[in-house]
This record gives C-alpha cells, structure tokens and sequence, in this order.
C-alpha cells in the first residue's frame, strides 16, 4: 500500500533555478494530501505529472507568503478543470478572510471547506478509514503548525492457507478479520489468533516547518518513520537561526534524534547554499539517515521493524 511523500520545492523565501517554495506532497494509498503551497506549486505539480484532481486536503502550516502564495492560482485551477468535489484546507483563520477576499469575484465550481487551526494545542484533525492527521504548535515568528499524519491500525490479515481448510465463506473471512473467533460445523471453535496474522506496522510521516529548535514536539512525533524539518540554515549562521526563529541541519538532527525518528529529510534551504553537501553533512553527524530534499523526488516511508 502506497505511503510515500513528494517534495514538490525546497527552498526557503526565494525560489532558485532548481528549487521551488515549500510544498509536499503525501500520497496514502492514492489520495493525495498536500502540505503548504508556496507560490509556483500548481506548475510543480504539472511538472511532476500529478493528478491534481486526486488532491482533496490542503494543510498549511503558517501563514509566511513562501508557504501559501500558490493558493489561488491552484484554487481557480481546480474550476477550471470542473473539480466537483468540496475541497478542504486546514490552516489558521486569517487565511480563510484572504481566500474569501481574493476568490470575491470568482465564482467557483466547488465548495472550499474551511477548518481553522488550533494556535496552541495539539489535535487531531482530520481522520477517514486509513489515516489519522495530528497538528500541533511550532515555534516561529508567527503562529506554525507541524503536521503528523499517521496510519490506522488495519485488520489482522487471514492465513489464506487456512481458508480452504476450513472451507471459510466470504462472510466468514470478513468476521474472522474484525477480530472474531471461527465456529465449523461440528461446533469446534477455532481461535481468532490462529487464524489471523497481525496487521502491518502503522507508518507516519511527520512535517515540521517552518520552526526553531524546538523540543516540546518530541514526545507528539515519538517513533515517526519519517521525519521532515525544515534546516534553513548550517551552524555558520546559527544566531541568525536563533533570531529568524529558523532551524539549522544540525538543530533537525537533535530533533530526529531525540523523537528516535526512522529516517530524516531535511529542507528548506536558504538560497545562500548552492552546494547542500555541508548541511547533510552536519546533520548526518547527529543522526546519520538523513536525506536532502530534492524538488520532485519521492521518498518512500516505511514502518520501523
Ligand atoms: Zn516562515
């Protein structure tokens, strides 16, 4: 089952030749969740040959033009292609006034449904079959959210050996799956625990920016398979980190570290580094599984084992 994240820009403020704005793109089981929407995301999305249309959730994280200046031009774009759907975006209030003011003349084809975001609790806020989305408060110079998105335990799995040994009917599979002990026909009750495996390892993907070190997120992203945050910075410029109320590659390690994350992807690159290599360096140092985020690569989140 598909769990992987698409980074769709990994710069920070400033586009450059190779780098976009900040947007990333969950794909849990071909639905598609998109986290920020920085100014040129709709081309990005084009660009990687994603199905915009698959997209039904926005989640912004704050309200820093780099972050969701690609909005509108994604929101007209969805009537333009007859998008029917309601579409849902998560993201502090002020942003709801901006949409309302801004699409004032547009008359779209859809329903915008707004969820405000909570400035000082953590909560889950947005849940269906498969997944669970958590958020909770970053530290940055305005209000920030971070984002865990998270798997839900599935089914046990049936031992298929087991279902033509015991002639098991449909309606026997989808019991025994819900946690149901089997009856045959002779009365002999067969245990749920033979007759199932457990299901598979819950994975989760959690996106922290933009913030500064921050540690009180530790104990919400515990065990995350993979952890994005932002690393605006090397430890060259770590006052100026400290006075942006940014991160440093090596400020994201500590946090992978210390959450005992699986793996970590790091990004939001100030334009000053065209050559990254010092930034993984650094964080690789404090926790070696670190990737550097590259505009339109996937990267495939898996379970801890
Ligand atoms: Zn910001």
């Amino acid at each position: 089952m598909k769990f992987s994240v698409t980074v769709l820009g990994s710069s920070s403020a400033l586009p450059t030749a190779s780098r976009n704005l900040t947007a990333h793109l969950l794909n849990a089981y071909e639905r598609f969740f998109l986290i920020d929407c920085g100014e040129g995301t709709l081309r990005q999305l084009r660009r990687f040959k994603i199905n915009i249309s698959k997209i039904n959730n926005l989640f912004i994280s704050h309200l820093h033009g780099d972050h969701y200046f690609g909005i509108f031009g994604l929101l007209t774009t969805f009537s333009l292609l007859g998008r029917s759907k309601d579409f849902h975006i998560f993201a502090h209030e002020e942003l709801h006034e901006l949409i309302n003011c801004q699409l004032k003349q547009e008359e779209l084809s859809y329903n915008i449904v707004f969820h405000k975001l909570n400035k000082t609790e953590n909560e889950i806020i947005y849940e269906d079959k498969k997944i669970t989305v958590r958020s909770f408060p970053l530290k940055h110079r305005i209000a920030s959210n971070g984002f865990l998105f998270k798997e839900k335990l599935g089914d046990r799995n049936i031992k298929k050996e087991l279902i033509p040994y015991y002639n098991l009917s449909v309606k026997d599979i989808v019991s025994i799956k819900k946690g149901n002990d089997f009856i045959d026909n002779e009365g002999n009750i067969i245990s749920n625990e033979h007759l199932t495996k457990k299901p598979h390892k819950q994975r989760s993907y959690a996106f922290c920016s933009d913030t500064v070190f921050y540690p009180p997120i530790i104990d919400i992203i515990k065990d995350v398979d993979l952890l994005y945050h932002e690393s605006t910075f090397a430890e060259d410029m770590k006052e100026r980190a400290k006075k942006t109320l940014h991160s440093t590659a090596k400020d994201a390690a500590e946090i992978a570290k210390r959450a005992n994350a699986k793996g970590l992807l790091i990004g939001h690159f100030s334009t000053r580094y065209r050559n990254l290599d010092i930034l993984q360096k650094e964080a690789a140092e404090v926790f070696p599984n670190v990737s550097l985020a590259v505009d339109g690569n996937t990267y495939e989140i898996k379970a801890w084992s």
